[in-house]
């Protein structure tokens, strides 16, 4: 990464063409790079900051006009990175965004490097590593749930929950630690019964953050979704109805639905993975059990199981099994074929899974959907956390990091029951406190800020 003295330049929105196209300059010389191949049509030079100009770029040699654009400074540090950022809004041809590029590069800037703003935003101290992060979350989000989950985030509502438990911790410490440094003062040290319930109260915080970890995940990556079921149920018409296209091939077959077919979509705001499975029936051959045993595995690395039974047969054997497989999993029951005459087997599948919502519907006629695909996005929704639902953990390197502090706390816990010395305990309470100052990048190395900032575009 170069130096932040320089003035970086790129252009800001997709390749293609557009309505408007932006080239965006930050960095000390960003205004008089755009001084010098801007004339404002009705105002005069220097450019004041937070207004916007209307006027022509013009090549400083030639003279020649390329484009007619508004343009806007915003002086730092009330800007995107807390430097002097300047954008150009021009037409949106790519060839008149790259004419506009070079003519500012020729001026003194610099190309910029993926994620180079953000970057700069986060060095600068406008935003932190996990705002940072959620800035790509939202440029990347293809569903609303991930969208509002992204923006919580970038408001910086994970980043003041770990700050604060990031202060209590550090209040511990130097508590600690004057007791360990400066015994001849007369401070009473901290009893180890005292500590222990300081550290177990952050434990207790940050064990209730980890577990939102599975309830962002799923909003972030899409939560795996696997329909599961006996032979003709009517699984694979419940899927295309989901999906609202005739992907599987449905017949009155058993058993056509050889291996699983995956599929995106989202239901009621929440991305989703929706996996049709081979019904679960004795193998009566090789490709068949293959499909059996995929569909087993498929349960069990699903975030919930929409289990389609038939509303209108009876129970046997095979939907016991399924039942028992799916004990202490997340289920939502679609009892299917709503349209034809039941059964009383219904109670007994409410017994079976009292904490599941059961829902009836036709995927034939496609009554009930709606009811259903509400009933799989709350449960999937649903958070074995009290923490507001606004503060989520969402990617992996944030959970992994809030399990290095976990650990290290427990091993100061165990340590304080043991009576170790005072030293050591101070040594883990500092390990969680840089784990936890790992989420927000005031302990991050310049690897983990590289591949971050990598996973931006240019221009961002
Ligand atoms: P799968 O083996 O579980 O995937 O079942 P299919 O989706 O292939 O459906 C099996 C049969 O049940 C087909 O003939 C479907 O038309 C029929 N079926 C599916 N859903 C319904 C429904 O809601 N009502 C009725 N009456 N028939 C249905």
């Amino acid at each position: 990464m170069e130096s932040r003295d320089d003035t970086i330049a790129a252009i800001a929105t997709p390749p293609g063409r557009g309505g408007i196209g932006i080239i965006k300059m930050s960095g000390p010389r960003s205004v008089e790079i755009a001084e010098r191949i801007f004339h404002p049509r009705h105002d005069s030079l220097p450019l004041e900051s937070h207004r916007i100009y209307y006027g022509e770029i013009v090549h400083p040699g030639t003279k020649q006009t390329l484009d007619e654009v508004l343009v806007s400074f915003m002086a730092q540090p009330r800007s995107y990175t807390r430097e002097d950022v300047v954008e150009i809004n021009c037409h949106g041809g790519h060839l008149v965004l790259e004419q506009v590029l070079s003519l500012a590069i020729s001026a003194g800037a610099r190309l910029a490097e993926p994620g180079e703003f953000t970057r700069r935003a986060f060095l600068n101290g406008r935003i932190d590593l996990a705002q940072a992060e959620a800035v790509i979350d939202l440029i990347e989000a293809r569903s609303a749930a991930r969208a509002r989950q992204a923006a919580e985030q970038l408001k910086g509502s994970l980043s003041m929950e770990i700050n604060r438990l990031h202060d209590e911790l550090l209040l511990v410490l130097s508590s600690l630690e004057a007791s360990i440094e400066f015994p001849e003062e007369d401070l009473a040290p901290p009893s180890p019964e005292e500590l222990r319930a300081q550290t177990g109260h952050i434990i207790a915080r940050l064990a209730d953050l980890m577990h939102t970890y599975d309830r962002g995940r799923r909003v972030r990556e899409g939560a795996c979704t696997v329909i599961a079921g006996k032979p003709n149920v009517g699984k694979s018409t419940l899927f295309n109805r989901l999906l609202n296209e005739e992907r599987a091939i449905v017949t009155p077959l058993p058993g056509t639905t050889r291996d699983c077919i995956e599929e995106s979509l989202v239901i009621g705001g929440m991305p989703l993975k929706l996996v049709d499975t081979a019904g679960l029936r004795d193998a009566t051959d090789i490709i068949e059990e293959a499909g059996v045993r995929i569909t087993g595995r498929k349960i069990d690395q699903a975030d919930l199981t929409l289990l389609v039974i038939d509303g209108s047969a009876g129970l046997d054997g095979r939907d016991e099994e399924l039942f028992n497989r799916l004990r202490d999993k997340k289920v939502v029951v679609a009892c299917n074929k709503a349209d034809l005459p039941g059964t009383a087997a219904l109670e007994a599948i409410r017994g079976r899974f009292p904490e599941s919502r059961m829902v009836a519907v036709s995927a034939l006629r496609g009554t009930g959907m709606e009811e259903l695909k509400e009933a799989i996005a709350s449960t999937l929704l649903a958070n074995g956390s009290s923490l507001p639902t606004h503060t989520v953990i969402t990617t992996l390197r944030h959970a992994r990091a809030l399990e290095k502090a976990l650990e290290a706390l427990e091993h100061a816990e165990r340590g304080l029951q043991n009576r170790i010395p005072p030293e050591f305990v101070a040594a883990d309470l500092h390990f969680a406190a840089q784990h936890l100052g790992e989420i927000t990048g005031t302990s991050s190395s310049d690897e983990v800020l590289d591949a971050i900032f990598s996973r931006f575009c240019i221009g961002k």
